[in-house]
């Protein structure tokens, strides 16, 4: 290979808002067939909003607000910033929380108010033996039949209601998808989020394999036991939860947009967040080698 070559791509790479970390990356683009692709923030905006506040009968909505509100306000993840910011909308200044834990995946807990709070998907209340009524796992099941996402809310033992927030694809993201199946790449949905939700995005988008309900610690492993089938992986994503696999992949390509972990974990950023640069990496990266075969 040329330096010079090589040079002229990353150069060219740049113009079009694609940082290329060195010209050996470049190499790693050729036999590449598969793309993993991170669900939120990456395929779908990643500001998700709150659509609905659902209360169990007992239960006070600004109350609900505002405890679900503190608690998240600690949090980084784009769910809780929605609901942070939905209840500041809506009830004001958030009460402080003590004992804060993140759950990775799982949703987060913690005191406000002296209740002892537990915030996030259905498994977080689960696995603590919280369990919904009928009312609260119907609004639930809506939900998620609709492609969002249900964070539940209890406190004390007991469940409260749920916060729905929902998320849209980008405007670009399925013609980003019609670009890397033209490159040759299999497309595959990857998530934390839960099937029916994962599907819905996917079907939005074109994407047929979903490979959804995955932990963050996990999301690693699933693209190395793509790479043992013999697949030669290319990962996008955006988020802390991404950084492994971002590293874990032939080739990591990190959204610009998204957190500085998973930036240094790729070779690859796509500064504008639009996941048509992927391909366009991909392409560039292709004809560069090209040139200098
Ligand atoms: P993704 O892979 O879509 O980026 P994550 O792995 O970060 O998602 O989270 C998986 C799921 O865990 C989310 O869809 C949400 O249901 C739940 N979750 C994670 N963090 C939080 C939080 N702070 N508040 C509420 N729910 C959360
Ligand atoms: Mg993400």
């Amino acid at each position: 290979a040329t330096p010079t070559a090589l040079l002229v791509g990353t150069g060219r790479g740049a113009q079009l808002g694609i940082l290329i970390k060195g010209p050996e990356v470049l190499e790693s683009t050729r036999k590449v067939d598969t793309v993993v692709l991170d669900k939120t923030g990456t395929v779908t905006t990643g500001r998700m909003t709150v659509a609905e506040v659902v209360t169990a009968p007992g239960t006070d909505r600004a109350q609900l607000l505002r405890l679900a509100g503190a608690i998240e306000d600690a949090s980084e993840h784009p769910i809780a910033q929605a609901i942070a910011r939905a209840a500041t909308e809506e009830v004001g200044p958030l009460p402080a929380v003590e004992a804060f834990q993140n759950v990775e995946g799982e949703g987060v807990t913690g005191v406000v108010d002296a209740h002892a709070l537990l915030v996030g998907r259905p498994s977080l209340l689960s696995d603590r033996s919280v369990a919904p009524d009928a009312e609260v796992a119907a609004a639930r099941e809506r939900a998620e039949g609709e492609g969002k996402t249900a964070v539940l809310v209890a406190w004390d033992g007991e469940v409260r209601g749920l916060v729905v927030v929902a998320d849209r694809v980008k405007a670009t993201s399925a013609e980003a998808i019609a670009q890397l199946r033209a490159l040759g790449l299999a497309p595959i949905l990857l998530t934390g989020d839960n099937e029916t939700v994962a599907r819905r995005i996917a079907g939005e988008v074109g994407i047929e394999r979903v490979i959804s309900e995955v932990m963050p610690a996990d999301k690693a492993a699933t693209v190395s036991a793509l790479q043992s089938e013999g697949h030669v992986v290319a990962m996008v994503g955006d988020g802390v939860n991404d950084a492994g696999a971002l590293a874990q992949a032939d080739l990591g390509l990190a959204m610009g947009t998204g957190a500085d972990v998973a930036i240094e974990a790729s070779d690859i950023t796509l500064v504008r967040g639009d996941l048509r640069s992927a391909a366009d990496a991909i392409r560039l990266s292709r004809k560069t080698l090209g040139t200098i075969k």
